[in-house]
């Protein structure tokens, strides 16, 4: 049979595929003995069962009742026993942390009979019993029952007044009960369900549902999560924080996972539940103010952050209740972090003798590194702070100001660039801080759910600044000294100090930036990227070159460790002023004025390549012969017409319109281009290899490798490499002959292309296009988020390799072409080459280097080195 639960001393960190990140890590911290409320977890198989066939499976129910039985015995009372009720939570928790996006349900077990018995529980405390109880009427009624928040938000704010909630007593908390199950007859038509089994049954069930939760399909798109996980289910015996102010409830981090600096680091509510802290309801106070309250609770809470520090090697963030005095932990996992912490953490986890510098390396990403090297504010700029917040997810921010999330979605939709401003953020305002370049917030602290989302996004966000007072129905906001800032109104915020600034503010490059530029490394976190830098660089195995046409691209190439230059497109050999040449060309009407044409821009390119040669300096550079369609250079065909049909068009104007006619093309992605090229217009290679050779000849050292583009024959490459390799050889000069591998068919047959080929490229971005059949130009717009929403593809192929089929093509071509000549040499140019999932897959397949634009450069070289590090199926999230 089955086993669908399982109680906290069964399961182990290592079982969160089953029990989720929360359940697993509550059995964890079960099992180190830490003071835990007992449970037991469903597992995410019931879920995925459930959501499946729309029923919980054979046996589920039983084994709920059989882990009921024994916590009820464990702790001598029974669910919602009048006299002396146990109540539970009953908490979503799936494999990946999905912060706030699925649902919670505190204190089950409560009715009109029960509610009485928990007051004596807690010594007559009969507010703390309706205060429970009303919380479990707004969050059911709201989860499991499907009612607007709202509702039950508006009776309480009605309530309250100027007054906050812990101002309410016991008979107004009575009262609210009374009204909250007014709503949910209103709203449902049936009467709150007053049997705890029921109710726990119910909440179950919702918490299956909420996986598909549209904030939760969102969340998991944005965070590339699988979508057929489910989630877990956990039944944990109540703990409160709501007795009065000797309890309370908080959230912590084992260090500051902004900057990574070691220390104390959360917010604390006295006298709450749990929701409370995230939802920033109330302001929290600093953990460090709960040694004056409860010292002995804060020294307890310190301790047992180090054991679970020290116990995971890795950041965690908790969750914890006190009670009367007393310290429960109710959740930890290993804490999301920002792109700087990531790196300082790592490195001082090796000098903490925790890690080994080889997982150091594995702790960081790719995407993390990229994020670092995200502009920042200009420090000398004029700026006009209006208000600080709080730093809750460094970078630099400029937009207009909004103040909903449908206006961001609106407003990005139209490329502008927009600042999310809310009070507070709720699981709801999802898609506009997707859309948002930065989150501000005035009312909730670091671990409120805008900081915490947006850190995981690594986006901008200040939250917090409670100097704002912002208005989402008047549409504006206003600061200390009678700022009032309206929707539209741009602004500038800084996630790394907190400012806020009116207008637009300057942005400079990163320190990182500036490292790999060539400054020393000064401060930790840039001596933390160059340690684990200088170690990837150390373990990888695939090489990495850059993607450069210039001069000056190819020196950032050389600069941030690139080690040569795996495309050198020649297409902008033939721009700007040359133009007229390729006109000459096209037109020429004679062998001589042919000639003269390519004569003149062989001695162009041959600068052009003198100057790339040099600032490779004695590395490889592939150059790719011209690829694109000769009327690309040449005037548009409707300017051209317009002109001709006028007085002042000339002999040559109308001979060209000709010759754009005859070289107009239907579809010119699959025209003549590459090599088809070199075959149809004579002497065009030539030129180019013949200025290459000329070159190489002036820059010692120089190792050009050229590459021929759009190769789906070898007939086409043989014919090409016999021209190309005699002109080399009358040069003297050596270099390699190679193909690009773009077309399907030249994966097909690279055992017969390997035979003309001494090196292949893999030009994906081509090859995705042509083995989908996808017009990159017109299919991203056209259907592709339609095609994400199916879940055809969880990411675009442009972005990540698709594995499954262009991957397979890549496969083929290794297998195959190494197998006519072992020491092929093998790369990848297409723009996967700095996308980290498909560096890892680079890596897998045994290429030898891949190339990518230069500011992906260290992040190939960072990715490189993790695969060599990790299994080859681990995943790069
Ligand atoms: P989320 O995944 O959104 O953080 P949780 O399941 O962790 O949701 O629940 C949110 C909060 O509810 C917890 O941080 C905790 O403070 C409170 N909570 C959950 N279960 C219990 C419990 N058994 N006793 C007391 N508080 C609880
Ligand atoms: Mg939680
Ligand atoms: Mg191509």
């Amino acid at each position: 049979m089955a086993k669908y639960v399982y109680d906290f001393t069964e399961g182990n960190r290592n079982l969160k595929d089953l029990l989720g990140g929360k359940g697993a890590n509550l059995a964890e911290m079960t099992n180190l003995g830490l003071p835990v409320p007992p449970g037991f977890t469903i597992t995410s198989d019931a879920c995925r069962h459930y959501l499946a066939a729309g029923v919980v499976p054979d046996g589920l129910d039983q084994e709920v009742a059989e882990h009921l039985d024994a916590l009820e015995q464990q702790m001598g009372r029974r669910l919602g026993q009048a006299d002396d009720p146990l109540l539970v939570s009953v908490r979503s928790g799936a494999k990946f942390s999905m912060p706030g996006m699925m649902e919670t349900v505190l204190n089950i077990g409560l009715n009109d009979e029960s509610v009485h018995g928990l007051a004596k529980q807690a010594g007559g405390n009969d507010r703390f019993a309706w205060d429970s109880y009303r919380r479990l009427i707004q969050m059911f009624g709201k989860t499991v029952l499907g009612i607007d928040g709202d509702l039950f938000e508006h009776a309480l704010d009605a309530l309250k007044g100027k007054r906050q909630d812990t101002d309410l007593d016991a008979g107004e908390l009575q009262g609210l009960v009374e009204t909250f199950k007014g709503i949910v007859h209103e709203q449902t038509g049936k009467d709150f369900p007053t049997d705890p089994r029921e109710q726990m049954r119910l909440a179950v069930m919702a918490v299956f549902d909420s996986w598909n939760a549209p904030r939760a399909i969102l969340y998991r798109r944005q965070e590339r999560i699988p979508a057929d996980l489910g989630t877990a289910v956990n039944i944990v015996a109540m703990v409160f924080g709501n007795v009065g102010n000797d309890s309370g409830t908080g959230v912590a981090f084992t260090r500051d996972p902004g900057t990574g600096r070691q220390g104390i680091y959360g917010d604390y509510l006295q006298n709450a539940q749990g929701e409370d802290v995230v939802a920033g309801i109330r302001n929290t106070i600093p953990l460090e103010e709960l040694e004056r309250i409860d010292k002995r609770s804060y020294d307890e809470l310190l301790g047992i952050m180090e054991t679970l520090e020290n116990h995971y090697r890795d950041l965690c963030d908790i969750e914890f209740t006190i009670e009367r005095g007393k310290l429960w932990m109710l959740q930890t996992r290993v804490g999301k972090r920002t792109a700087a912490a990531a790196f300082c953490i790592a490195t001082q986890l090796v000098d903490q003798g925790l890690i080994t510098i080889d997982e150091a390396v594995t702790r960081v990403t790719g995407d993390q590194l990229a994020q670092l090297m995200f502009p920042r504010f200009d420090g000398g700029a004029d700026k006009k702070k209006i208000a600080k917040g709080m730093n809750a997810s460094p970078g630099a921010a400029v937009g207009k100001v909004v103040f909903t999330s449908a206006r961001a979605v609106e407003l990005s939709e139209r490329g502008e660039d927009v600042i999310l401003v809310r009070r507070e953020t709720n699981p709801d305002d999802l898609a506009g801080m997707i859309a948002a370049k930065g989150i501000l917030t005035s009312r909730g602290g670091k671990t409120s759910h805008a900081a915490v989302v947006a850190r995981g996004m690594g986006k901008t966000c200040v939250c917090g600044a409670e100097e704002l007072e912002v208005s989402t129905r008047e549409g504006r906001f206003t600061a200390p000294g009678g700022v009032v800032v309206s929707e539209g109104d741009v602004i500038s915020i800084d996630g790394t100090s907190g400012e806020i600034y009116l207008g637009e503010v300057p942005v400079v490059d990163s320190a990182v930036v500036e490292y790999f530029e060539g400054a020393e490394p000064e401060d930790e976190l840039v001596k933390a990227v160059d340690r684990i830098m200088s170690h990837a660089d150390s373990v990888r195995r695939l090489g990495v070159r850059a993607n450069a046409d210039t001069p000056d691209d190819a020196a950032r190439a050389r600069r941030f460790g690139g080690q040569g230059i795996g495309l050198c497109r020649t297409e902008h050999m033939f721009l700007g002023e040359r133009r007229q040449l390729v006109e000459d060309l096209v037109l020429a009407s004679t062998d001589e004025a042919r000639q003269a044409a390519l004569d003149a821009l062989e001695s162009l390119q041959k600068a052009d390549f003198t100057e790339i040669f040099r600032a490779m300096d004695g590395n490889p550079v592939t150059i790719r012969l011209i690829d694109p369609p000769l009327h690309e250079f040449l005037p548009d065909i409707v300017d051209l017409s317009v002109k001709v049909a006028t007085d002042e068009a000339t002999d040559k104007d109308r001979k060209l319109l000709a010759a754009v006619k005859r070289l107009h093309e239907q579809n010119p992605m699959l025209g003549l281009r590459g090599v088809r090229l070199g075959l149809v217009i004579p002497g065009l290679f030539a030129m180019q290899v013949r200025a290459i050779a000329q070159a190489a000849k002036e820059v010692p050292g120089a190792r050009p490798e050229i590459m021929i583009p759009l190769v789906a024959a070898v007939q086409e490459l043989e014919s090409v490499r016999e021209e190309a390799a005699k002109i080399l050889a009358e040069s003297g000069v050596e270099a390699l002959i190679g193909t690009m591998i773009e077309v399907p068919r030249a994966a097909l047959t690279a055992a017969q292309i390997a035979e003309a080929a001494e090196f292949f490229s893999f030009g994906t971005n081509d090859l995705t296009q042509m083995a989908w059949g996808f017009s990159r130009d017109d299919v991203e717009s056209a259907f592709f988020s339609r095609y994400l929403d199916l879940g055809i593809f969880g990411v675009s192929p442009f972005e990540t390799l698709d594995r499954e089929g262009v991957g397979r093509l890549i496969k083929i071509a290794v297998e195959e072409g190494r197998s006519t000549r072992p020491d092929l040499h093998l790369g990848i140019c297409g723009e996967h080459g700095g996308d980290p999932d498909s560096v890892h897959f680079c890596h897998d397949v045994g290429l030898d280097y891949v190339s990518c634009s230069p500011f992906r450069i260290p992040i190939a070289r960072l990715e490189a080195g993790r695969a060599a590090l990790t299994d080859s199926d681990s995943d790069t999230r």
